[in-house]
């Protein structure tokens, strides 16, 4: 290859391969739990130092999850990566590691819900959580404090919509020392710069875009070889957060085609919200367009709206109607799929959170999520236009 600087689709293509003696064009799955050594003396000193490219058992490292790790880690800018048998387990992860009784956590409040459990556990261990709503700048500036550990949220929320200014928060958080932990699911590694922007740590769940068709569970954590292999690995192999090789194998992949796919799902978006936002009975939200609220942060923080649209029909009989009548969209609760899903937030996905608290996230009766997928953006409208009509 070139000495020159290689784009971000070579990089997806190529980065973090290793190849055995047989010079296998694609990337090998090293379905193995363990490795075998050439002597007891070369046992014993890899348990005292593991090398770049040596591994002891698959709970700690494996050499197709190392490819994973290595290209993804690549193409967000960051030192090093740990990938983890789920989303939650990278979250889990990036949080628990480094926590202890008596630290101050400030959280934006629009969350996964899952992310609201680790931090509610977190709580109960001693750790103290401040919520904030995390579009507003004011709110992290006066909740975060000398003592802040860390800080904490999704870049692009669920299902709303809202970003959260990453550089923004990072110099408030920077200023005393507290570490910025970002969930960039809804933004990609395709539109993420979190790390150049400040970030510390990013978090992804690679069941997501990454995988790309909805097939396995996976996530992965993000950060300085320092944060990653000294904080995080430690607690993440001996609790047992580990991919497995093959849904490794099936992200690695992934990521080879995460651009073309990310772009293409992102353009139909935007063609799709776009057309929509002209009907009057409709509220369409999404980053892409002017109309959005934080439109020009969208643009400078992740330079597209993304692949996620949220559409007010205006009551949940108008939702169930018209997901009911869809046939090209499927009701489901994934997103990133090439296939794209209608969701409707307010009695799945965040059904556990009180009206009130979900009217607080702008989580109405009438909202529905939708993840646009590969299909032809006309087939989209039509499916959606028909089943509202
Ligand atoms: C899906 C999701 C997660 C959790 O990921 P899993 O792979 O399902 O464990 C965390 N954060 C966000 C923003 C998500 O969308």
């Amino acid at each position: 290859m070139t000495d020159k600087p290689l784009h971000p689709r070579t990089r997806a293509v190529h980065h973090g391969i290793r190849r055995s003696q047989y010079g296998e064009m694609a990337e090998a799955l090293f379905m193995t739990q363990g490795f075998s050594y050439d002597s007891a003396e070369q046992a014993e000193a890899r348990f005292i130092k593991v090398g770049d490219d040596e591994f002891i058992y698959a709970r700690y490292g494996n050499p197709t999850s190392r490819m994973f790790e290595d290209r993804i880690a690549n193409l967000e800018g960051a030192e090093d990566a740990f990938a983890t048998a789920s989303g939650m387990a990278a979250v889990n992860g990036a949080l628990m590691s480094f926590a202890k009784p008596g630290d101050h956590i400030v959280s934006a409040k629009a969350l996964f819900g899952s992310c609201l459990y680790v931090l509610d556990v977190l709580a109960r261990f001693g750790v103290e959580v401040t919520y904030v709503d995390g579009t507003d700048l004011d709110a992290w500036r006066a909740a975060i404090r000398p003592t802040t550990r860390a800080v904490f949220f999704e870049s692009v929320s669920n299902p709303t919509l809202e970003l959260v200014d990453i550089a923004g928060v990072a110099e408030l958080a920077h200023a005393v020392g507290a570490l910025v932990i970002v969930d960039n699911v809804f933004a990609t590694p395709v539109y993420s710069q979190a790390i150049a922007q400040g970030a510390d740590v990013v978090v992804y769940s690679s069941t997501k875009h990454i995988d790309g068709a909805g097939r396995c569970l996976g996530g992965v954590i993000c950060g300085t070889k320092q944060f990653v292999r000294e904080v995080a690995e430690p607690y993440l192999k001996h609790t047992g957060a580990a991919i497995s090789p093959f849904n490794a194998w099936i992200m690695l992949n992934g990521l080879t085609t995460l651009d073309l796919r990310v772009r293409a799902m992102s353009e139909t978006a935007s063609a799709f919200a776009t057309a929509l936002q002209a009907d009057p009975a409709l509220k369409v939200i999404y980053p892409g367009l002017e109309s959005h609220a934080q439109h020009d942060l969208a643009m400078r923080q992740m330079g597209a709206g993304g692949t996620m649209v949220a559409v007010d029909v205006g009551s949940k009989e108008r939702a169930y109607s018209a997901m009911n009548k869809m046939k090209i969209f499927q009701i489901s609760n994934n997103l990133g799929d090439a296939k794209s899903i209608v969701t409707h937030p307010s009695t799945t996905t965040h059904s556990r959170l009180s009206p009130e608290v979900q009217a607080g996230l702008g989580i109405t009766a009438g909202l529905l999520r939708l993840s646009i997928g590969l299909e032809d953006a006309d087939d989209l409208l039509a499916d959606f236009r028909e089943a509202l009509a």
